[in-house]
């Protein structure tokens, strides 16, 4: 930032939740450090990774946690949500099972996180649409339904991943600021 050395105004916290291999951590790989790959590891042993962003002309840092695996037992603590002021809630749109579990995620999250928290829901993959299990319609009328945001992505592609992710912050900015 011209003259501002690196001051941070704010640090957000930002959990990604879904099911197992629907791609949080591709996401995350796509808006920390622009990267992708194919044959990500299920686990990488890193608790978060951040990215600084301006908004309205503030340095605004987000913090943005991974689950490591734990999704497959159902073993996310409430460690993970604490202080997490948005959430990004990932399915595949090649996988209707990953859709199907999401009144189980949101019920888990509204249950340990903020009370204003801001989530996304995100229906990734959306390259693959010759093998689409989960219609943009159903989606859309739960997001409403439930009073979520709701974008379609690709991590491979890079496509609305910088877009889910300045939503939901600057929504957060909006609350918080
Ligand atoms: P996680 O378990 O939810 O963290 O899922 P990963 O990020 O590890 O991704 C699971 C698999 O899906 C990996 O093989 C990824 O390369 C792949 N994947 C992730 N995002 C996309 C995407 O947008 N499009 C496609 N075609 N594959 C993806
Ligand atoms: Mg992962």
């Amino acid at each position: 930032m011209a003259g501002g050395g690196d001051k941070v105004d704010y640090v957000f916290k930002v959990v990604l939740i879904g099911d197992s291999a629907v791609g949080k951590s591709q996401i995350l790989a796509r808006f920390a450090r622009n990267e992708f790959s194919l044959d990500s590891k299920a686990t990488i042993g890193v608790e978060f990774q951040t990215r600084t962003l301006v908004i309205e002309h503030k340095s605004v840092k987000a913090q943005i946690w991974d689950t490591a695996g734990q999704e497959r037992y159902r073993a996310v603590t409430s460690a993970y949500y604490r202080g997490a002021l948005g959430a990004l809630l990932v399915y595949d749109i090649t996988k209707r099972q990953s859709f199907d579990h999401i009144p189980r995620w949101l019920e888990e999250l509204r249950g340990h996180a903020d009370k204003n928290i801001v989530i996304m829901l995100v229906g990734n993959k959306s390259d693959l649409e010759d093998e689409r299990a989960v219609s943009t319609e159903d989606a859309k009328e739960f997001a409403e339904k439930e009073n979520l945001f709701f974008l379609e992505t690709s991590a491979l592609q890079a496509t609305n991943v910088e877009n889910a992710f300045q939503t939901v912050l600057t929504e957060i900015f909006k609350i918080h600021s």
